[in-house]
């Protein structure tokens, strides 16, 4: 293995109770710890639900994993029913969030001012921001370029390019995710990266080299190793494979090979 990897371990909605959250997550400080030990460069991020942070927070003593929000809404108090501020996740221990995953953007309708106004907060709070883009359809024509440069300058807007070391953006195709999608070929990964990289420089110059690109989408035991191999990845968002130790279990070994 190359350069150092992050690993995103998204859980979502999961598990349904407290008693497996700690289970889960004790198979991940098992195996976190394994990583640790052997050596391998990996940092790993947990993105519980909120609710179960605190208690994930108490137990997270004397391991290296990081802990995450999934979402975060962009005020840090107020009248907002079921909302979920920054403050409350740093509160409970969480160095940063996701914005703007797919889920949130098609099941909630959030908008890419939305990620943008959350994302700004975050960074105004010394919390860093890991920013899902991902196009819907690869069309052959080539218009998911444009879609990608549309949703990631907007997403971006009013980003400083000081706070560029705090982002973290994690290309996430929308066809690749989740069950029953496509498993991604390594080059379409590849060639969007690359596209990525463009639309940022073209945004922030030679400071957006300090910005961190994830893939995420259908990553597993079967293709991690060649996903990694991508030079320009520094790390990966994992859905499904983060929920099952057997899984990411593989998957870290793969490193080790
Ligand atoms: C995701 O939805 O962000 C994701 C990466 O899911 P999966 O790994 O299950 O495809």
């Amino acid at each position: 293995m190359n350069k150092k990897k992050i690993l995103v371990f998204n859980w979502k909605m999961n598990p349904s109770s407290k008693k497996e959250a700690l289970k889960l997550f004790t198979a991940l400080k098992k195996s976190a710890a394994w990583a640790l030990k052997k050596g391998l460069k990996l940092d790993f991020i947990l993105s519980p639900p909120a609710v179960y942070l605190d208690a994930i927070n108490q137990k997270n003593k004397n391991t290296k994993i990081i802990l995450s929000g999934q979402d975060t809404f962009y005020k840090g108090s107020g009248s907002v029913t079921g909302g979920i501020s920054y403050a409350m996740i740093k509160d409970l221990g969480a160095k940063m969030s996701i914005v703007g995953h797919w889920e949130r953007r098609s099941l909630f309708g959030e908008s890419n001012k939305d990620v943008s106004e959350k994302i700004k907060v975050l960074l105004g709070n010394k919390m860093k921001a890991i920013v899902c883009v991902g196009e819907e359809n690869r069309d052959q024509r080539g218009h998911f370029a444009d879609f990608l440069e549309k949703q990631i300058r907007e997403s971006l807007a009013g980003v400083e390019k000081f706070q560029l070391k705090d982002v973290i953006l994690a290309y996430e195709p929308v066809w690749a995710i989740g069950a029953g999608a496509r498993q991604p070929v390594v080059e379409e990964v590849e060639q969007s990266l690359v596209l990525i990289r463009k639309i940022l420089k073209k945004i922030f110059g030679e400071d957006s080299k300090k910005i961190k690109l994830l893939y995420g989408g259908s990553v597993g035991e079967s293709n991690i190793q060649e996903l990694s191999e991508i030079l320009q990845l520094d790390g990966f968002l994992l859905g499904r494979a983060s929920l099952n130790p057997d899984t990411f279990e593989a998957v870290l070994k793969s490193f080790s090979d």
